[in-house]
């Protein structure tokens, strides 16, 4: 089976190749910048998993995990509870309007960057991908969202192989 390299979705579920499941719970520590905090949905167990694969057939795996514990990362609270509670304290109108808001944020950073200009792409990047999980909490998507993610993920791996002419790294 293909493996490519691939970063995990916040707010989504993940087999890996062992069949264990995954919740990605995303913050990305400064201090573990190639890392992914992902959570063993049955133990609790919280990790940060470095080099993260995809293949084929959707599951996923890492080179190694580090910084391992029960419960949640660092002392901070989880990421979904924190989107959870956002949600519930402003409610689906006012983040549905930041959510716009922060999609033509970054928009115009990366028109800034296009020109040569001061640009912040990291922090709206980051701000979207909030929001992002702050809407499939509102719209109750996220199953949805991570199947039509892996379907374009693997068209687009199709397309590409077609690109080359079938002459793929089997
Ligand atoms: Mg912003």
């Amino acid at each position: 089976m293909n493996r490519n390299p691939f970063t995990p979705q916040p707010g989504a579920e993940y087999r890996n190749q062992g069949g264990g499941v995954f919740d990605c719970i995303g913050a990305v520590d400064p201090e573990h910048a190639d890392a992914v905090i992902m959570r063993n949905k049955a133990s609790g167990w919280t990790f940060y998993a470095h080099g993260i694969g995809i293949y084929d057939d959707g599951s996923i795996d890492w080179d190694y995990s580090s910084g391992g514990r029960f419960g949640s990362v660092s002392g901070q609270q989880d990421a979904q509870e924190v989107f959870r509670n956002a949600v519930q304290t402003w409610g689906k109108a006012a983040q549905v309007d930041m959510m716009i808001e922060e999609t033509a944020e970054l928009t115009k950073e990366l028109l800034n960057e296009r020109r040569g200009r001061d640009h912040n792409i990291a922090e709206e990047m980051a701000d979207v991908k909030i929001m992002i999980a702050q809407m499939e909490i509102i719209f109750q998507n996220a199953g949805e969202v991570e199947k039509r993610f892996r379907e374009k993920v693997a068209r687009l791996d199709q397309r590409l192989r077609d690109r080359k002419g079938g002459a793929g790294d089997e």
